[in-house]
């Protein structure tokens, strides 16, 4: 098979059966389009929610239809005269080996600038994501405290690294001892906890963050997010990026009372989504790959290879199995 739909709305937990391989015709370009090969697919978070039909900034996908994501892609035939076979271009492109696409939506990658999955994480929207989401709402200050959530992640990582270049005190929250030695033996983290082995987590925030949490860049939501609230100091921003934890629940969960942590400490919480800022898009990939150059940033990717496994690679983002960003080689 060379093409995967979506088979049924996951309830709950994505599955395996959640997803459709089917052999598609793959077609012949046409004018100003392009016959193109999967070489690295990106598996996200964000995806869930466009496998629920409901209306959000993203259309849901349709039953029975290619799921789509950004892909790095190898072009193999040409219609377009800015393209030639042998160019790498990535962009969101359809769950299949071979297809034949737009040029609308792509762009060309360097493949002797950085590796070719690079394009999908740290040189494309999760490294974006981090560095916007932190700058535009975090408004970081030397010598402030940040706390990230999902902090080993393609986003986390990355934002934790950014807050250590601009000068603050970095504090990761992730769900393995494993992980956490990364985030300070690899990405310079100052402290981190593991979420699924600390019982209280109000108590061990606390510790980690004696000055309190100036910006708290949040991955996840649900009870760590709870936890981080009674902590927040006067005038704190807090990212809200997304929220994995609660991202596969079927009931509306209960949570607690944001408004008097955020009214008692004039605090800001904001929701951020990445395309509402394209216009900043070149300069923030300007600066992530000169530090990339510099040896500033580093990051980390799991790379699992076969097209045939990119259904349980993006399950397997709802059990941590990923450290940094998640790319299948297909
Ligand atoms: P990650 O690389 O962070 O992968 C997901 C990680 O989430 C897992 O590795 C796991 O790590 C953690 N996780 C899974 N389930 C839970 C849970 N129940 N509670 C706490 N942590 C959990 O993915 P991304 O970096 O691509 O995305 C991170 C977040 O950013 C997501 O919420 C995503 O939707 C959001 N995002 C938002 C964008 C925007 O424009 N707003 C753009 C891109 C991403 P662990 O082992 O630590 O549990």
């Amino acid at each position: 098979s060379n093409t995967i739909l979506l088979n049924n709305r996951p309830e709950g937990k994505p599955q395996e059966s959640d997803f459709k391989f089917v052999e598609q015709e793959v077609g012949t370009p046409g004018e100003q389009e392009l016959l193109v090969e999967a070489l690295y697919v990106s598996v996200d978070p964000y995806l869930r929610g466009r496998m629920r039909d409901e209306k959000s900034y993203v259309p849901p996908f349709e039953l029975n239809e290619p799921i789509s994501s950004n892909i790095v892609a190898k072009v193999l035939e040409s219609k377009h005269e800015n393209f030639k076979e042998g160019d790498y271009v990535s962009g969101n492109m359809a769950w299949k080996k071979k297809q034949v696409v737009s040029t609308d939506n792509l762009q060309k990658v360097n493949p002797d600038q950085a590796p070719l999955s690079a394009y999908l994480g740290i040189l494309g929207l999760t490294g974006l994501t981090a560095y916007l989401g932190l700058n535009e709402i975090g408004q970081p200050q030397k010598g402030e405290t940040l706390l990230v959530s999902g902090a080993a992640g393609a986003v986390g990582s990355v934002v934790g690294q950014i807050g250590k270049i601009l000068g603050l005190k970095v504090v990761g929250i992730a769900g393995s001892d494993e992980k956490i030695e990364m985030l300070t033996s690899k990405f310079g983290f100052d402290g981190g906890i593991n979420y699924k082995t600390t019982e209280n987590m109000k108590e061990a925030i606390g510790k980690a963050c004696p000055d309190g949490v100036d910006i708290y860049f949040d991955n996840v939501g649900g009870e760590i997010s709870d936890a981080v609230l009674f902590h927040i100091n006067k005038m704190a921003r807090i990212v809200i990026c997304g929220a994995i934890a609660v991202y596969n629940k079927t009931e509306t969960p209960k949570a607690l009372a944001v408004q008097p942590f955020l009214v008692k400490n004039s605090a800001l919480m904001q929701g951020f989504i990445v395309s509402n800022y394209a216009d900043k898009f070149k300069e923030a990939a300007q600066q992530l790959a000169q530090w990339l150059q510099e040896d500033q940033l580093h990051y980390e990717e799991t790379i699992v290879e076969g097209f045939e496994n990119i259904p349980q690679a993006f399950i397997d983002l709802f059990d941590g199995k990923n450290k940094g960003k998640m790319v299948v080689k297909a």
